[in-house]
């Protein structure tokens, strides 16, 4: 059996390829997962404000808890104590993961998305199933949204019962947060599926949603118009969803392309001082882009799927996917993955986009590696 204390600690430079927030994330769920300790320097050196930030805190804290709290689990500064906003640097060593009921609070108006992220592929693996309760913004820019991480469960389960679901209680915008977001999570008994999409078969429906809160009137019908004039879309496409006045103030602008083996989630974001037709026109290039391309997976669906995707391969489920563009965070993504599991994903050019699987199916068919992950996995039992 796979020990912690038997293994070599992983070095991760957090300032390697887009050098931000996702190498921890990435780290700390496949750490809870393997039971390899990491050692991550250098946290989010190519942002603007490096280090850890109240969201990725609140990532770390996450992990801490699912992995049986700071008895079992530590997050480590370095200087021995338990890091803190800031921090450049930190030791994690995993304990055993248990589902059950959480729940977990950004404190800002950072995504708590990204706090579901990092638990989600460890929790979704354990031996009991969970309850999360999740707090911060559940729209925001530069993270998937809860309505994208909504659609994107139905690839895991290759057709079974879902492995999560999400509820939205309160929606929460930057910069006011307060959302509210339940998450059930049923690992399934045999792991995740092999992941397959290669096409995106007929399409079924679209339209775009304008989830807006506590902003001047007349600005979700001026995107939504903007909209339904160049794509050609009739009224019951166009849908304005008016939120509570307190769970503002806030604008998302989502289209969602819903084809017979993929949904496309498309998001674009009010802001003061950005009109609404320039919301709405960032979001229009986007849909037109991916309108234009044959790959099912877009940009940030490619990144998201990539854990899974290494996760099933282990037990011998190889899949694979065809995306309209591997960003260079999808790349960074791959290179953390690859540190800590005994695999290489392969991104080959196909059309205009590229396919992505993983390289050494041979070895990842070989029961020993499969066993690698399944005793990693006892451990945490
Ligand atoms: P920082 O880089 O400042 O640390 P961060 O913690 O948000 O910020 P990133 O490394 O930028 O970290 O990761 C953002 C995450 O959000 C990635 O998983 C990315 O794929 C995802 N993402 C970004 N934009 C979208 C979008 N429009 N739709 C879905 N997912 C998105």
């Amino acid at each position: 059996m796979m020990k912690a204390e038997d293994q070599t600690t992983i070095e991760i430079d957090g300032s390697q390829g887009e050098g931000g927030g996702q190498i921890l994330r990435t780290a700390l769920a496949l750490s809870l997962i393997t039971g390899q300790a990491f050692s991550l320097v250098n946290i989010r050196a190519r942002r603007p404000k490096p280090g850890l930030m109240r969201q990725h805190l609140a990532c770390v804290q996450a992990a801490v808890a699912v992995g049986g709290g700071p008895e079992h689990c530590q997050a480590l500064d370095a200087g021995g104590n338990a890091v803190q906003i800031g921090a450049s640097q930190l030791r994690f060593t995993p304990g055993p993961v248990r589902g059950g009921d959480y729940e977990f609070a950004v404190g800002s108006a950072g995504s708590c998305m990204l706090v579901l992220q990092t638990v989600l592929w460890p929790l979704a693996l354990a031996a009991q199933p969970s309850n999360i309760r999740l707090r911060g913004g559940t729209h925001n820019p530069m993270a998937p949204s809860a309505t994208f991480l909504s659609r994107m469960a139905p690839y895991l389960s290759g057709g079974g019962p879902a492995v999560y679901a999400l509820e939205v209680q309160r929606h929460g915008f930057y910069p006011a947060g307060g959302g509210e977001v339940h998450v059930r999570i049923a690992p399934p008994p045999d792991g995740l599926a092999a992941i397959h999409l290669m096409e995106r078969g007929a399409r079924l429906e679209a339209w775009a949603e304008c989830l807006h809160a506590g902003i001047p009137k007349g600005v979700s019908g001026r995107e939504l118009d903007v909209l339904g004039r160049a794509l050609g879309w009739t009224q019951d496409q166009l849908r304005d969803r008016g939120l509570r006045s307190n769970e503002g103030p806030g604008n998302a602008l989502q289209v969602v392309l819903q084809f017979e083996h993929i949904t496309e989630v498309l998001t674009a974001f009010g802001e003061k001082g950005v009109g609404a037709e320039e919301v709405a026109r960032t979001v229009l290039r986007e849909t037109q882009a991916y309108l234009a391309h044959h790959a099912p997976v877009g940009e940030h669906l490619a990144d998201q799927l990539m854990i899974p995707l290494a996760l099933a391969a282990l037990q011998g489920k190889v899949g694979q996917y065809w995306t309209t563009n591997i960003s260079e965070h999808a790349r960074t993504n791959a290179k953390v993955i690859e540190q800590f599991l005994q695999l290489r994903f392969d991104l080959k050019p196909l059309g205009s986009g590229t396919l992505v699987t993983i390289q050494n199916a041979a070895l990842i068919s070989d029961p020993t590696a499969a066993d690698a992950l399944h005793d990693a996995r006892a451990v945490q039992i």
